[in-house]
């Protein structure tokens, strides 16, 4: 049996690895040059960690996993206002989390690949697809020029992230899906050991309104940054101006740490909408979408990564077993079944945390420290977890 899986993200990746496992052809297409190294601090807790574990690739996690003390919010002259130890996080999550930057997660998830029979999984980067098709006789993709050719296999895997091309094409328009949560998120990484050192070992988060910037310090001596602000999406592109400018423009003031940060900022981050992507089904014929692609639940779930490694392991676990082109449409119509609650559920915690994520004025904030600081009692550890840092507590 052949897949050809486009996106070699997190989630494909993965669908890749377990169904080259059971014995499948795979060939994973991906467009960037290489493996992806722009990337941000990432929470990996929930369904992930069961999943990585069962599939061994826990331990790859763990050891390029990072060391959490705390999270701490500061006001404007660099004074913490709260403070969440990390501890309380991990505990409140289930008692096991990792803190990992997004790029080691899709790399442990590339190596890995290592633990399938040579040749049975291919992964192409630098694939310009024009087309994707699916018909009776099975699916296919059309490269743009003869450097990424056509290509066709028994089942089609869009694992090509939030805005993908595959779904775009076979099950509709993006606008169709895509459910815009009023705000948008910038990561980028700078390169100033002074920062790193200042921020090392903790989340720093400006207790600001309407806006959050959260600064990690990496072993590298890098600096990975996230910011978040409101935006209600009426504006176009070019009425937003330059990221770089946009970013300027909404995050000075927050401090000198935040200043130096927005100074070393590069031209053009990454920069986008923060959504959740909602279908009523995620399979057509044998065309089958997997971890944004089909149910993105945004980074106020904090479980689009983790959700990406279950659910790819389990697309791969249900086709992997499937011998004859008859047996995949129950077999994705299966996946789609047995996922779909654990990522509405992540939907919903996402859309909650989406009302306090950003405090909308003084009051809202200062119920934030209010909150924190009552998590030094005992027994309110869950309504932290879930208040503050915004995930879900399980
Ligand atoms: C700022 C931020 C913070 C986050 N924080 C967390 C967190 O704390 N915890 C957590 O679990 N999750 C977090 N997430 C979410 C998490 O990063 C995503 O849910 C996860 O990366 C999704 O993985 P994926 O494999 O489905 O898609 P992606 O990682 O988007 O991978 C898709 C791949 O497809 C490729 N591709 C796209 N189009 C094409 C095409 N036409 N042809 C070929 N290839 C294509 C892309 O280049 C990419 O490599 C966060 C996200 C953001 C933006």
């Amino acid at each position: 049996m052949k897949a050809l899986v486009v996106g070699a993200g997190i989630a494909g990746l993965v669908t890749a690895r377990q169904l080259g496992l059971a014995g499948w052809d795979v060939v994973v297409l991906e467009r960037s040059e290489g493996p992806r190294t722009a990337g941000y601090m990432m929470d990996f807790f929930g369904p992930g960690v069961g999943a990585s574990e069962r599939i061994g690739l826990y331990p790859r996690l763990a050891a390029v996993s990072y060391r959490v003390d705390a999270a701490e919010y500061v006001d404007t002259n660099g004074r913490v206002t709260s403070r969440i130890d990390y501890e309380r996080f991990v505990r409140a999550a289930g008692g096991k989390a990792l803190s990992l930057m997004r790029p080691d997660l899709e790399r442990a998830a590339l190596e890995a690949l290592d633990d399938v029979p040579a040749g049975r999984v291919k992964v192409r980067y630098g694939s310009r697809l024009n087309r994707f098709w699916a018909d009776e006789d099975g699916v296919g993709v059309d490269g743009e020029d003869s450097a990424a050719p056509s290509r066709t296999a028994d089942v089609l895997v869009g694992a090509d992230g939030i805005h993908s091309e595959v779904r775009a094409q076979l099950f509709g328009p993006e606008q169709t899906w895509l459910r815009p949560l009023g705000m948008r998120a910038a990561a980028f990484l700078v390169e100033a050991p002074d920062l790193q050192a200042h921020v090392r070992n903790r989340f720093m988060l400006t207790d600001s309104i309407d806006r959050m910037a959260g600064l990690y310090g990496l072993r590298t001596g890098e600096v990975a940054a996230m910011l978040v602000y409101r935006d209600a999406g009426t504006l176009s592109g070019e009425e937003r101006g330059g990221t770089q400018n946009r970013l300027r423009q909404q995050f000075t003031g927050l401090g000198t740490a935040v200043d130096r940060l927005l100074a070393l900022c590069p031209e053009d981050p990454y920069d986008d909408v923060v959504a959740q992507v909602v279908m009523p089904t995620w399979h057509r014929s044998r065309v089958v979408l997997v971890g944004d692609a089909c149910g993105a639940v945004s980074l106020l779930a904090g479980q689009g990564g983790s959700l990406a490694v279950a659910g790819g392991a389990l697309l791969g676990d249900i086709l992997g077993p499937v011998s004859s082109p008859q047996g995949i449409d129950d077999a994705l119509a299966e996946f789609d079944r047995r996922w779909r609650p654990t990522v509405e559920r992540a939907q919903a915690s996402g859309r909650r945390a989406a009302a306090s994520f950003l405090p909308a004025n003084r009051w809202q904030r200062l119920r934030r420290r209010w909150i924190i600081r009552a998590s030094g009692l005992p027994g309110i550890d869950r309504i932290v977890a879930r208040q503050i840092v915004n995930r879900l507590a399980r």
